[in-house]
């Protein structure tokens, strides 16, 4: 079997800079032990890097009602909701914000576009922090992830006057978000700033492009960017998100795979996961 990494893949910019906040963070706290560390929500969608960040003294909370008076607490690169930010506030939070600033963009569209009277939708899944964050933004903001739905939209709207502002989660399958749009414009009129972030474009856009019989996404079930990536490919899919999970793949008959890893997912793993495929440890 031939075994060809697909790139880009791994790490984007905003991973990145969200992981730097906290490993500093962890730092100072070792000259500081009596700081307590939250963490709200994973930091990443990534088991790998969770597990290696509570080694580090932080403890993960799905609410901030969780974190205690004046803790310091490290928002997740998905962003949060206007009123968490309020919360932290009155309760003498200390905050570090590692909210990437692509989904900082998206915060800040639908705001402008509700300011301006439109009917907000984000296209993304309904649940997902980063969804979560986006909606908090706006009062009434409609959350769609497929075509089917936006047909339904259009189905339930009577008034064809309605002008909508439409975003997307930055992590979403980038053709399926604009056939979304399209489907949105038979109806309404529509401004839209919907679409993907680039990290999750060039890694989609690679997939799309490998040529081989299977590609392996490395990354968690968790992970959004990780799905997006099995869905984009054209051939057979498999994904692992530790290596128990790349050792039990049954990847009979592949001839060659393509492996890539999802903007979450430690470049360290997609390497021990390649050696041990090419046979080069046990
Ligand atoms: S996937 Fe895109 S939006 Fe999400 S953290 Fe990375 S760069 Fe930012």
């Amino acid at each position: 079997m031939t075994i060809s990494v697909i790139e880009p893949h791994g790490f984007c910019a905003g991973v990145t800079a969200a992981l730097k906040k906290a490993l500093s963070l962890a730092a100072a706290r070792r000259s500081d032990s009596s700081t307590s560390l939250y963490c709200l929500h994973e930091l990443v969608h990534n088991e790998i890097v969770v597990e290696e960040l509570k080694k580090r003294g932080f403890t993960f909370v799905e609410s901030i009602e969780d974190v205690p008076d004046g803790a310091t607490v490290l928002f997740s690169a998905h962003g949060v909701a206007p009123e968490v930010r309020e919360a932290t506030k009155a309760r003498g939070i200390c905050v570090v914000d590692a909210t990437c600033p692509f989904v900082e963009r998206v915060h800040k569209a639908a705001r402008d576009f509700a300011a301006r009277g439109l009917r907000v939708v984000v296209i993304g899944h309904p649940g997902h922090i980063e969804v979560k964050g986006i909606v908090g933004e706006v009062e009434d903001a409609v959350v769609i992830s497929d075509v089917a739905a936006a047909k339904k939209l259009c189905e339930a709207t009577a008034d064809t006057a309605t002008r909508l502002g439409v975003v997307s989660q930055t992590t979403m399958n980038a053709d399926e978000v604009a056939e979304i749009v399209v489907a949105l414009k038979t109806r309404f009129k529509v401004e839209t700033t919907a679409e993907v972030c680039n990290a999750t474009k060039v890694r989609q856009d690679a997939v799309k492009a490998f040529g081989g019989d299977a590609v392996l996404v490395l990354g968690s079930a968790s992970s959004s960017n990780t799905a997006r990536l099995c869905e984009c490919a054209p051939c057979r899919a498999f994904r692992a998100g530790t290596m128990d999970e790349v050792k039990s793949l049954d990847l009979s008959g592949v001839m060659h795979l393509g492996v890539t890893s999802g903007a979450s997912t430690p470049e360290e793993f997609l390497k021990a996961a390649v050696a041990w495929l090419r046979g080069e440890m046990v």
